[in-house]
């Protein structure tokens, strides 16, 4: 039986749904899809409720799922250079890092600000993910997806994407689209993003003054090693918060009375350090419970062994509390809440 006709049918079975928070989680109907094919036929005979997952690192599960899970499982690698530039089709269950190690190991620059950010290519542009003063979406020429509203498959361009921080089309509807592939833009040569302070410093530190993108990512792998609890170790999904964006007035009534306080001007606003609005609260390092706030980055939530997703939720909404009784900023979260 081909993998399209094994979705359709029987194996949509009851089954764990992988995640980095370390939290057990069983789908009672879940299905690992091997193709395309096999993802679209799961997810026309799965039903509207058909949740598509990759490695489950960035969502807060129940310890029970009803609603049809897809893992997107198939890989693919498709590379096409053409002078000074090459494109690079990943497909969905491609590793996000593997991706990056590909690129950078044929010598191509563009993702060594996003190595090591765990999880998917299929996920990638989900929340657009950023690190280190750089977003997917720059990389981005265009996604495939398939509509479950126009029941085809499609390629859209980057601009169609509705691309944001943390943000997309596909996160702002996710029953709608499930991404099977994304093309991204590579060059030979590029202008790399070196002036976060942390990757400056790193590469100071190293003695490196003119890196190559690989150097890059390297510097990138120490910094989040060091700063990053490996999920392995301690359940988490990376960032619980985005940044918030608030107006400029608000900015500004803060600077006030919050000397110190990071903000950078954005589009729609001026953008501020969670991390630090957090810490200010004396969150950091702090346990709740099953689950605490990591001692060295206070925007992540760890798992101490036992932590179920409630305990992330309840404690986030303590967080959240207490940045809004002294900064007035509401905090949203980053990742995707699924119930039972
Ligand atoms: C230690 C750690 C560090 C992290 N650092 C960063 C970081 O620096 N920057 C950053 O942006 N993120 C970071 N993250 C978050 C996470 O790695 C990314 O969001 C990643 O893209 C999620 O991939 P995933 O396959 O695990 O997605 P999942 O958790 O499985 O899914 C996340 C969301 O995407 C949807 N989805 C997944 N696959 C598809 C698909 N094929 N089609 C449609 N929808 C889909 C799901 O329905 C869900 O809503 C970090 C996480 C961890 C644990």
């Amino acid at each position: 039986m081909n993998d399209a006709m094994a979705c359709a049918s029987q194996y949509f079975a009851p089954g764990p749904v992988p995640n980095t928070l370390g939290v057990p989680c069983v789908a009672d109907r879940l299905c690992v899809a091997g193709s395309e094919a096999g993802l679209v036929a799961a997810l026309r005979h799965g039903g509207e409720r058909t949740m598509v997952l990759g490695q489950g690192s960035n969502v807060v599960l129940p310890e029970r799922l009803d609603q049809p899970v897809v893992l997107a499982a198939w890989r693919g690698l498709r590379l096409r250079a053409r002078g000074g530039e090459a494109l690079l089709t990943a497909a969905a269950g491609e590793g996000w890092h593997g991706v990056v190690r590909y690129s950078l190991g044929q010598g191509w620059a563009g993702l060594e600000n996003l190595a090591l950010i765990p999880g998917s290519a299929g996920a990638a542009p989900v929340q657009n993910i950023g690190a280190y003063g750089v977003e997917l979406s720059e990389r981005i020429v265009e996604v495939r997806v398939f509509d479950r509203v126009e029941n085809r498959v499609r390629t859209l361009a980057a601009e169609a994407c509705g691309f944001g921080y943390r943000d997309s089309l596909f996160k702002a509807d996710p029953v709608r689209y499930a991404v099977l592939s994304l093309t991204l833009r590579l060059a030979r040569r590029l202008a790399m993003r070196l002036d976060y302070p942390d990757v400056e410093l790193e590469l100071q530190r190293q003695g490196v003054t003119k890196p190559t993108p690989r150097q890059v990512a390297e510097a990138v792998i120490r910094i989040r090693r060091r700063k990053l609890p490996d999920p392995r170790h301690w359940g988490n999904l990376g960032s619980f918060f985005k940044n918030p964006i608030v107006d400029p007035g608000q900015a500004e009534r803060l600077a006030g009375s919050e000397p110190g306080l990071v903000a950078h001007p954005v589009a729609g606003g001026v953008k501020l350090a969670a991390a630090q609005l957090i810490d200010r609260c004396g969150w950091k390092g702090q346990r709740w419970d099953r689950v605490g706030v990591w001692h060295r980055q206070p925007l992540v939530l760890i798992n101490f062994g036992e932590g179920r997703g409630p305990d992330f939720l309840a404690l986030g909404e303590q967080v959240r509390r207490s940045v809004r009784e002294r900064f007035g900023v509401d905090l949203e979260l980053e990742p995707s809440v699924l119930s039972d």
